[in-house]
C-alpha cells in the first residue's frame, strides 16, 4: 500500500483518520500541530507515544522541502531557496521583507507547461504538480529558517497555479487554518498567466484572495507571441473572467506587466492598456523584464518605465513601478533551478 501524504490533510480530515485508528481527539490535535508546524519526521513528535508514531510511519509520509542552496541578497534582505523534494525534483522560493512584514513567494509546480517566451520556469516544460503539503512546506520553512512570522504568501514562483487547481485550492485551505499557519485569504495573492476557466473556478470559491494577472501586453498579437496561453484564451476573454471574479469577490485585481524595450513599452501600448482596463478596479505593476538566455529581450530603461507609468496614471489607471528585490541573487523564479539542473546538480558559480 502506498503511504499517504499526512501534511495535505486538513485538520478535520486528520482527526477523522486518527479517530478511525482508535485514537482520541486530543491526539489528533497534537499530531496536527506537529505536521502543520513543520515537523519533518514522526520521530520528532515527542509527546506522541512511540506505538502511535510507528503506526503513523507505516501509514503516512511527510513531504518536505530540503534546502539545497540558500542565497541572501547583499542589497536587501531577500532570501532565495533552492529546495529538493522527496523525489529529487527541485523548486524555488523567495522570502522578501517589506514594511508590513515577511512575504514568501512559493512555487506551485516543478517547471511549467505554459511556455511563456520571457520566463525561465517554462523553458523545459512541466515535470509535475506540487502537492498541497509541498506548497505548505515552503511557507513553514520560510518562517522557521529565518526565525520570523510570515504574514503574506504569493503564488508567484515557478509554475502556473491554475494548472494545478485542486492542489492549490487545498493549499489555500491549509495555509489559512488558524490552528495551522493562520495566514488569512486577504494576505494571499495568486498570479496567473490567464487560464480563463481556472479564474472562473476560483471566483466560484469566493475566497477573498488577490488575483494577479500576468498581462504583459494589451494587444492580442503581441501577447500571443509572448504567451502561448493567449492563443487559447485571448485578452477579451481574460478580462471578462477578471470582471466576473471582481463582481463576486469585490477584490481589486493586480495586473503584472514586464516591460520589454521596443516591444510592449510604447505609448500606443499604454493608451490601449488604459482603454481595456477601464471599469476594472485594479492596479498595474510595471517591472523591467529580466532577460533570460533563450530570448533577446532587453529591459526598458527607467525613463521608459516612468513615461509608461505616468501615461497610465494620467489616464486614470493606478500604476506603480515594482521595486525589484534580490536583483543580485536572481530572485526571479526559475532561474536558479535551471542553472542547477543544467549542471546536473553540481556546485554552480557565477550567481551574480
Ligand atoms: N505562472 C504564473 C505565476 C508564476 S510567474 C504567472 O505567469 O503569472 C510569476 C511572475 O513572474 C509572472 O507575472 C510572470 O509573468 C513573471 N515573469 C516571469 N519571467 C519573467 C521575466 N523574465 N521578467 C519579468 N517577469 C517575469
Ligand atoms: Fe509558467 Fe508563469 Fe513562467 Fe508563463 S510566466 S511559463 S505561466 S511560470
Amino acid at each position: 500500500m502506498d503511504k499517504k501524504d499526512i501534511r495535505s490533510l486538513s485538520r478535520a480530515e486528520l482527526e477523522a483518520e486518527l479517530l478511525s485508528l482508535g485514537e482520541k481527539r486530543f491526539r489528533a490535535a497534537q499530531v496536527y500541530k506537529w505536521v502543520a508546524g513543520g515537523a519533518e519526521s514522526f520521530d520528532e513528535m515527542t509527546n506522541i507515544p512511540k506505538a502511535l508514531r510507528d503506526r503513523l510511519e507505516e501509514l503516512y509520509f511527510i513531504p518536505t522541502v530540503k534546502i539545497v542552496r540558500k542565497l541572501v541578497s547583499g542589497i536587501d534582505e531577500t532570501v532565495k531557496y533552492l529546495y529538493e523534494l522527496y523525489d529529487g525534483e527541485h523548486i524555488e522560493s523567495v522570502v522578501m521583507k517589506y514594511n508590513h512584514g515577511y512575504t514568501v513567494c512559493i512555487s506551485t509546480q516543478v517547471g511549467c507547461r505554459m511556455g511563456c517566451s520571457f520566463c525561465a520556469s517554462g523553458q523545459n516544460g512541466l515535470f509535475r504538480n506540487l502537492l498541497p503539503s509541498e506548497m505548505l512546506a515552503q511557507v513553514v520553512k520560510a518562517g522557521t529558517d529565518n526565525g520570523v512570522r510570515i504574514s503574506n504568501v504569493v503564488l508567484m514562483g515557478m509554475g502556473e497555479p491554475l494548472d494545478n487547481f485542486d492542489n492549490v485550492k487545498k493549499f489555500l485551505q491549509l495555509v489559512s487554518d488558524e490552528e495551522g499557519p493562520g495566514i488569512g485569504y486577504r494576505h494571499i495573492s495568486l498570479s496567473t498567466s490567464g487560464v480563463v476557466p481556472g479564474i472562473y473556478k476560483l471566483g466560484e470559491l469566493n475566497y477573498p484572495i488577490t488575483l494577479s494577472i500576468s498581462l504583459h501586453a494589451p494587444f492580442d498579437d503581441i501577447r500571443s507571441e509572448m504567451m502561448k496561453v493567449n492563443r487559447r484564451w485571448n485578452i477579451d476573454e481574460l478580462l471578462h473572467a477578471c470582471r466576473d471574479y471582481q463582481k463576486i469577490t469585490g477584490r481589486r485585481i493586480s495586473f503584472e506587466y514586464a516591460m520589454i524595450r521596443g516591444k510592449n513599452d510604447t505609448e500606443a501600448c499604454a493608451k490601449r492598456l488604459a482603454e481595456i482596463l477601464k471599469g476594472i478596479m485594479c492596479h498595474v505593476n510595471l517591472i523591467p523584464v529580466n532577460p533570460v538566455k533563450e530570448n533577446d529581450y532587453v529591459k526598458s530603461d527607467g525613463k521608459a518605465l516612468k513615461q509608461f507609468a505616468d501615461k497610465l496614471n494620467s489616464l486614470g489607471i493606478n500604476t506603480t513601478v515594482r521595486r525589484t528585490l534580490g536583483s543580485d541573487i536572481e530572485a526571479s523564479c526559475g532561474q536558479l533551478r535551471r542553472k542547477f539542473e543544467n549542471k546536473g546538480g553540481e556546485e554552480n558559480e557565477g550567481l551574480q
